[in-house]
């Protein structure tokens, strides 16, 4: 291990990061240092940048190898390859039935930028604690309950994008709509999260996977991982037959219109945006899904075992960038030059 500890912080809303020395306070009993070897860079990082106090650090897709961990962990010790995911607490209602997507402390452990008790494992001026983990820097101060343990001989930078992106795309396809083979299933927005369902709905043998997109480039990707019609024009869906499901990843209430004029009845509509409301009404389901309703810890295995099988290509969206660049990186998420940045870290 070499160089120093550091952290890419906010600076301005929407402004480029800039580094600063990384520093943490000793770890809690049930917390976990992890230096990083890779983090994605998903949408969720990009909108954030505008929103929060200077001086936070962002990245929620990391994984690493951990470094040092508080005397009540169990999970994980030092040496160990791991994944990290987003933060629940573990004590409310929905953690306690094994649905910590449900989290009723969701918003406040992943957004919040402190701990559930409201104090801070990062020395002022910095804000860490995103999604638990913070992992724009060489070192994330994480919990036992969002790392996920791997094994030891898998590329790390690699894996990362599976804690959020990857996870709610295939999630939702696999656990939210359990969708069945010889089902109808349209995407609307092919980024890294609409190419993991698409992935996802071949695995489950869906007789119908249709993409939805403007940029030319992430429509051929879908067609190569499984898409078995891609649309570039929201008049072309129209012409569909009955869907039984449709996953929105656009947020746009038009397009989202159009797709849920084409739901069967009884059919479901998925919303992954977590934006304004939209009203419908009749026989068609709509549902808000965070993080494809997944286990981390049960889903992330899944994911990389369907990976090593070939079943789940995903590492084919990546496009790897030094921690260095990562202002570069973020453009190159902003603008969808790349699919999934992966920030790595040597
Ligand atoms: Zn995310
Ligand atoms: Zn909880």
């Amino acid at each position: 291990m070499t160089g120093k500890r550091r952290a890419a912080v906010t600076t301005s809303p929407g402004g480029a990061l800039r580094f600063a020395p990384l520093r943490l306070r000793p770890p809690r009993a049930d917390e976990v240092v992890v230096r990083l070897a890779g983090c994605g860079i998903c949408h969720t990082d990009l909108s954030c940048r505008s929103g929060v106090a200077a001086g936070s650090i962002l990245g929620h897709e990391g994984a690493g190898i951990v470094e040092r961990v508080g005397n009540a962990v169990r999970a994980v010790q030092p040496g160990d390859a791991v994944v990290l995911s987003y933060h629940s607490c573990g004590r409310c209602a929905a953690c306690l039935r094994r649905h910590p997507a449900g989290c009723e402390h969701f918003w406040r452990l992943n957004f919040d930028f402190q701990r559930l008790d409201g104090s801070s494992g990062y020395l002022p001026p910095l804000h860490g604690h995103f999604f638990g983990q913070s992992a724009f820097a060489t070192h994330a101060l994480a919990n036992e309950r969002n790392l996920v343990r791997v094994a030891g001989d898998l590329p790390l930078a690699t894996l990362a994008p599976l804690g959020c992106g990857l996870q709610t795309g295939a999630g939702t396809v696999i656990n939210s709509l359990n969708l069945q083979a010889g089902e109808r299933l349209l995407i609307l927005g092919v980024g890294a999260v609409g190419l993991a369902a698409v992935m996802a709905a071949k695995l489950r043998g869906a007789a119908a996977i249709v993409a939805l997109d403007h940029q030319r480039q992430r429509l051929a990707c879908a067609g190569e991982l499984g898409a078995t019609q891609t649309l570039s024009d929201v008049r072309q869906i129209a012409q569909l037959p009955a869907l039984d499901a449709v996953i929105d990843t656009t947020g746009e209430h038009g397009v989202i219109q159009a797709a849920w004029q084409r739901l069967r009845r009884g059919g479901t509509l998925v919303l992954l945006t977590g934006g304004g409301v939209v009203k419908f009404s009749h026989d068609r389901r709509i549902i808000s899904v965070i993080q494809g309703d997944a286990v981390p810890q049960q889903f992330i295995p899944y994911l990389i075992a369907q990976w090593r099988s070939g079943h789940f290509p995903f590492d084919r969206l990546l496009r790897f960038y030094p921690f260095g660049a990562i202002n570069q990186a973020l453009d190159a998420a902003q603008t969808g030059e790349a699919i999934k940045a992966v920030i790595r870290f040597d």
